[in-house]
């Protein structure tokens, strides 16, 4: 008989609810009292521990420094810049009060009624490129001080409508560059090295293959000059904007004055950049790679690779059967995958064994190794991969397994890459009409990104993402999606294909 999937309901049923029950069964997110913001629990926090990890030994290696500036940004620093000011206007959360007074009521309960109200509001950072920009004014003087390049780990606010866990909520966790650059030549080579960071990070650690491209005017940054992006498809078919790089020529520098003496005794405005990801990495890796049984982690990020569950059927060789795993344990976690010590845990709770099986397989973990007083005799370890669905089981010498195991690892590694890609050029479409246009994205088809010539208006743009829902996710860089053709909507003629997709 075969076992029904430990989601309900499936993917193909509602996707979206099938995302909200993985992150519930994984035990990874809960909504809060709060609206749009979340409790990250463990499992969700290890996650983001290793996206955070991993990726700032990326920004070490490329030359970035960590610093930490205010949550809060004085209202006037967000007036300099107009468009960037206007593009987070509805977001934004204001702080106009510093103190509290006590009123006893009449029925004996205590009002806190705000007082002290600020001469200037404060905003919650949505974004920190005012905040930093004055800073930065104050530390270059010359082009010597130059290039600037730090990062920030950090919450931001912005008070998002419709929030759902991780995707987009109102505060999330991220990471935010922001550089300052004597030329434009090294802020744009800045903007794209991070931006091929980004894309090379969600590939090789996440295992999620992204197209890498540019952002169009209409989706543009506030206040930037130009915005690269790595578009994810996830299992519906949609894509996910999973992380942003922009150019902001001097336009930032001119509002908050970062100035210096150039070569040539000139005064100069710097030219700046800035690039970020979030805890959006987490709702797009679920969606990316989840089955109906639940998450399924990547190795390189998994907050536990490898569960060690103990098979003790009697009392009297529990012990024994614990010590024995608990002694695996400690050699797998002298090894070595990707640089970082194996993550190893032993779940010795006194639960039963198919109950503690399923949990661990709802949370994703990439090998679940069961060991019992019959394996400790034969030498042996039962392995299940996470990605071979809940029954593949393999019985492996002890040895064997340790000396393959980092091999195994990369082996799943490798598998859900693959998997992803197949999914993605699977649904991803090089179109010539509209009626072929509107039929991918009709009500009830699969939908999934669509390969246009495009050379229409912003205003047309628009109009297509109102009536449609669908908007050009990016205008890719890779040479492969150069060609000439006519525009699906107005018949000029176009060098290049855009993509086309609905998003979340
Ligand atoms: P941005 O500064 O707007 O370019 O944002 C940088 C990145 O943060 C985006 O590319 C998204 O992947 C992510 N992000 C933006 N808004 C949210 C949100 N409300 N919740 C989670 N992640 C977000």
């Amino acid at each position: 008989m075969s076992q029904a999937p430990a989601i309900s309901p499936t993917r193909e049923k509602d996707f979206p609810e099938w995302y909200q029950q993985v992150v519930r069964a994984a035990d990874m997110a809960e909504n809060s009292e709060v609206r749009g913001c979340m409790v990250i629990k463990p499992w969700g926090y290890g996650l983001w521990e290793n996206i955070q990890k991993q990726l700032d030994v990326k920004f070490k290696e490329t030359g970035h420094v960590n610093a930490y500036f205010p949550l809060l940004i004085p209202l006037s620093y967000l007036e300099k810049e107009a468009q960037h000011a206007e593009g987070f206007a509805t977001e934004c959360a204001v702080v106009t009060h510093h103190r509290l007074e006590a009123q006893k009521q009449p029925d004996g309960t205590t009002k806190m009624i705000p007082t002290g109200k600020l001469e200037e509001p404060f905003v919650i950072r949505p974004t920190s490129e005012t905040i930093i920009g004055a800073a930065f004014a104050r530390w270059v003087q010359s082009y010597r001080d130059l290039p600037l390049l730090i990062n920030q780990w950090a919450n931001v606010m912005r008070w998002e409508m419709r929030p759902r866990l991780f995707l987009r909520t109102a505060e999330f966790l991220w990471q935010e560059g922001h550089t300052a650059h004597e030329t434009e030549e090294e802020a744009m080579e800045e903007t794209k090295l991070m931006h091929k960071v980004y894309a090379d990070f969600l590939r090789n650690h996440l295992a999620i293959p992204v197209i890498p491209g540019e952002k169009t005017e209409n989706e543009r940054f506030p206040g930037a000059v130009n915005t690269f992006t790595v578009e994810a498809m996830v299992q519906d078919r949609k894509a996910i904007q999973a992380g942003t790089s922009h150019y902001l020529g001097q336009n930032f520098a001119k509002a908050a004055n970062i100035q210096f003496l150039g070569r040539d005794n000139t005064r100069q405005f710097a030219h700046t950049t800035s690039w970020g990801m979030s805890t959006r990495l987490i709702g797009t890796l679920i969606m990316a790679h989840g089955d109906d049984d639940g998450v399924i982690m990547p190795p390189r990020m998994a907050p536990y690779q490898i569960v060690i569950l103990p098979v003790t059927p009697k009392p009297d060789t529990r012990q024994e059967v614990i010590d024995a795993c608990e002694a695996l344990a400690k050699t797998l976690r002298t090894q070595t995958f990707h640089g970082e010590l194996l993550r190893v845990h032993v779940d010795k709770r006194d639960l039963q064994g198919g109950a503690k099986n399923w949990e661990w397989i709802k949370k994703g973990v990439p090998l679940r190794v069961e060991m019992g007083p019959r394996d400790i005799t034969s030498r042996s370890v039962a392995v299940c991969r996470r990605d071979q669905g809940p029954k593949a089981k393999e019985i492996v010498g002890k040895e064997d397994f340790l000396r393959d195991v980092t091999e195994k690892l990369q082996e799943i590694q490798d598998a859900l890459l693959a998997r992803a890609t197949e999914m993605r050029d699977a649904n991803m479409k090089k179109m010539e009409t509209m009626e072929e246009f509107q039929a991918f994205f009709a009500e009830g088809s699969p939908g999934g990104f669509a390969l246009m010539h495009w050379a229409g208006s912003n205003e047309e743009e628009d109009k297509i993402a109102k009536d449609m829902k669908v908007t050009i996710r990016c205008v890719p860089i890779s040479d492969e999606f150069a060609e000439e053709g006519k525009c699906f909507l107005t018949g000029k003629p176009s060098s290049k294909r855009v993509i086309f997709a609905r998003s979340y």
